[in-house]
């Protein structure tokens, strides 16, 4: 191979990777979230977290036809039997939601009548809070599984007395317009940091009896179950969702605010200050690297490129021409 076709190969081939490949370079930047941190042992809420329950009251719930009345006391939230479920007045879909709960060490009861609980997803996918840790039930009734449709992988259970953990990914249905399912919900669950449930399909509404179906919906509540058996209350506490659906996946929404005046900077500026600038310009070659393929050079600057960065500005998705903008407005 003569040193020409080298480089026509070399050029072709450098061609060919810039489109197949979906990097984008000017998405550089992923929203920033401060971690919580160990009180105790238990761990702080995230920044981003929509906190349900803080220890402090019940301001963030209520009951199915009144005020939530269940029983706040030492920062704990405890089960009041008979008066009910509890639900988040905030509606949710897809989520992460952290919650900790705690079988008394004074329990009684056998099977499902064991300190029974649950978490419901959008008011109606129940993950199983029951005590497991020395007591038989049905393996798709076990703390950890999808009430009736799924088993935990394996029983993560502490003892009574012993806070439990459930970290839940839950990915919400959804449906056509007609009503029918376009795509089943699906759950991950951590119980005490162990997987339990692993990107689990969601077959419907859970219960005890009957197949289960889907019935169409757009969000629900989170909703805590008081179960009529007779056993002990049992306790929550730290309770803490993070939206994922509509959450925003850059910066430029919480970390970065853009101002207004600046939100239309690529009208603005002209283009030929833009690329005249060096930092502009750098910015430039990162997000729209078909037109400038190399900050450093200056020769894109002429009558037969303008016309064509114009248009390619036009032709940007509202959300990529942000991105632009914000990355423009961090120029000094
Ligand atoms: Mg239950």
């Amino acid at each position: 191979m003569n040193k020409t076709t080298a480089t026509i190969l070399l050029l072709a081939m450098s061609t060919a990777s810039t489109v197949a490949w979906a990097v984008d370079y000017c998405d550089n930047e992923v929203r920033s979230v401060t971690p919580g941190n160990a009180s105790g042992d238990m761990l702080t809420p995230p920044s981003d977290a929509i906190v349900l329950f803080d220890g402090r009251d019940l301001s963030h719930w209520k009951g199915k036809t009144g005020p939530a009345q269940w029983d706040v006391h030492n920062g704990v939230l405890t089960v009041k039997k008979g008066t009910g479920d509890i639900e988040s007045k905030q509606l949710f879909r897809d989520i992460q939601l952290h919650l900790e709960w705690l079988i008394p060490t004074d329990i009684s009861g056998e099977g499902q009548r064991r300190g029974n609980s649950g978490v419901f997803l959008e008011g109606r996918y129940e993950i199983q809070i029951v005590d497991s840790y020395s007591n038989r039930t049905y393996a798709d009734g076990q703390a950890g599984s999808v009430y009736g449709q799924a088993r935990p992988l394996v029983n993560a259970m502490r003892k009574p007395g012993e806070w439990n953990v459930f970290d839940v990914l839950y990915t919400a249905p959804r449906f056509n317009d007609d009503g029918t399912l376009f795509t089943p919900g699906r759950v991950t669950v951590l119980h005490n940091g162990i997987l339990v449930q692993n990107n689990t399909e969601i077959l419907g509404d859970t219960g005890p009896l009957g197949r289960p179906g889907y019935e169409p919906h757009s969000s629900g509540p989170i909703r805590l179950q008081d179960h009529p058996d007779p056993s002990k209350p049992i306790s929550y506490r730290n309770i803490w969702v993070r939206e994922l659906g509509n959450a925003p996946a850059h910066a430029t929404a919480d970390d970065t605010p853009v101002k207004p005046e600046q939100l239309a900077i690529v009208s603005k500026l002209t283009l030929k200050q833009l690329l005249e600038d060096p930092a502009r310009r750098e910015v430039l070659a990162r997000c729209l690297p078909e037109l400038v393929p190399n900050a450093a050079t200056t020769t894109y600057m002429n009558d037969r490129t303008l016309p064509q960065l114009k248009a390619i500005i036009v032709s940007l998705t509202d959300a990529k021409l942000n991105m632009i903008n914000a990355e423009l407005a961090r120029v000094p």
